[in-house]
């Protein structure tokens, strides 16, 4: 085994979709909506399928189809404020995955070190090892609350934690916001803080803004590469599967500027090298029927997250009914809660793994027929115990399959 590969380990996500399959439960594990996304888009992947332009099902422009790099462009131009160049400042990817490997492997050297916010989105951390960086990490936090029921807002970082960690060797840091799987939408102050270390370190930001249009309650995302001085140092990063709801056609971008763009690029070329052509058209189409209505509420990007957020509230409330503390989430599509008031229902001995939010999500999946993700895969080896009192459950779910979890909870006696 190479070096690089050394300590690596099957993910959540393979050992949870196994054991979905094996047990069929109500999965509201993985992050992906059960129901059908928008039918303009897939009409418009139908219609490409039978378009008389015979090159459509054939290799495209390696860093991005043109028709989708030009809607990219339109529409991040708008807004972050700037002219975003659809040729030299846009990469699509194989999914937001692929955009964060290239970013990583792009600007990582060995011994670098990338300053990761806890919990994470659990591929950040191999994809530094993989590039021979250092991973340093740093938890958000929830603050005491004597309350049942804390939000996202809740979950906040240290600041002098956050500023001992940056030093000569920081390459970079990862920013998740909206965040998965807290669900926090970082706020001015907060990112401006972390903007400043950057700047003063010399640090680039990869910025995973995946959940960019899914906030609520009035709460604003904001890009961090909209802050003062911040575009030069930020690649920031979005995905069609959550944009428009098609997690299956696994297709991502980055845009920043050119100088860091071109890193990105050399990674794909020699990878990837070009994305699927008719799935980029498709979403190109998709991207300019929004563009054309991008302030009206019929717009998808305005529309689902009114959905949503019924969707959350309800999940809030059976949850807590139930004798959970769950994290209202401001953003994302996932919900966090502490499922310890539930331990004396829960015979976690059944069960081998080494951490507690593991044995509790695999009792439930096999007992109770409900698939929830474990947090501790979303932490790193030392601070795994901060996540072993939580769940994760995605709330981008079809109403009945929520009422359905409901039920179940209401009926576990
Ligand atoms: N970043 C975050 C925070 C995510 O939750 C996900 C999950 N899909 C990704 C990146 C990867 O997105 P994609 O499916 O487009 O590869
Ligand atoms: N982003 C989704 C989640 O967090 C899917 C992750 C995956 O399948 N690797 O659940």
């Amino acid at each position: 085994l190479p070096q690089r590969l050394q300590g690596s380990a099957e993910s959540v996500w393979n050992e949870y979709i196994t054991l979905a399959m094996k047990y069929q439960p109500l999965n509201l594990g993985q992050g992906f909506p059960d129901f059908h996304a928008p039918q303009n888009v897939t009409k418009a992947l139908a219609e490409v399928s039978q378009s008389p332009n015979p090159l459509l099902q054939q290799y495209t422009r390696g860093f991005g189809h043109l028709r989708l790099v030009k809607a990219l462009s339109t529409l991040y131009s708008k807004l972050v404020g700037r002219e975003v160049d659809p040729i030299s400042e846009v990469l699509v990817t194989s999914g937001a995955y692929e955009a964060l490997y290239a970013s990583i492997l792009g600007h990582v050297d060995e011994g670098d070190e990338v300053i990761i916010i806890e919990p994470f989105f659990d591929c950040y951390e191999p994809m530094v090892k993989m590039a021979g960086g250092i991973p340093k990490f740093i938890p958000l936090k929830p603050k005491e609350s004597p309350s049942d029921s804390i939000t996202s807002d809740d979950w906040v970082l240290d600041d002098n934690e956050l500023e001992g960690l940056f030093n000569s060797k920081t390459k970079a840091i990862i920013v998740n916001s909206p965040h998965n799987p807290v669900g926090k939408v970082f706020t001015q102050v907060e990112l401006e803080r972390i903007a400043e270390l950057c700047k003063k370190w010399n640090v680039l930001c990869i910025s995973d803004e995946v959940y960019e249009w899914l906030v609520y309650d009035n709460k604003k995302h904001i890009r961090m590469c909209t802050l003062p001085g911040m575009w030069d140092r930020t690649i920031t990063i979005g995905s069609a599967g959550k944009t428009f709801s098609l997690t299956g056609w696994k297709t991502g971008w980055a845009y920043g500027p050119k100088e860091l763009m071109v890193n990105l690029q050399m990674v794909h070329q020699n990878c990837v090298y070009t994305c699927s052509t008719p799935i980029q058209e498709a979403i190109a189409i998709g991207f300019e029927e929004e563009l054309s209505r991008l302030n009206s509420s019929e717009c998808y990007f305005n529309s689902l997250p009114v959905e949503l957020k019924a969707k959350r509230d309800f999940m809030f409330q059976f949850l807590k009914d139930a004798g959970m503390k769950p994290t209202l989430p401001e953003g994302g599509y996932f919900m966090l809660a502490d499922w310890t008031a539930l331990e004396h229902k829960v015979d976690l001995a059944t069960e081998s793994d080494k951490y507690r939010d593991y044995k509790f999500t695999k009792w439930m999946t096999k007992n109770q027929g409900l698939q929830g993700i474990p947090p501790s895969a979303f932490y790193s080896e030392g601070n795994k115990k901060l996540g072993e009192d939580f769940v994760r459950y995605c709330f981008m779910k079809k109403d009945e399959n929520l009422a359905k979890a409901a039920e179940i909870f209401k009926k576990w006696k």
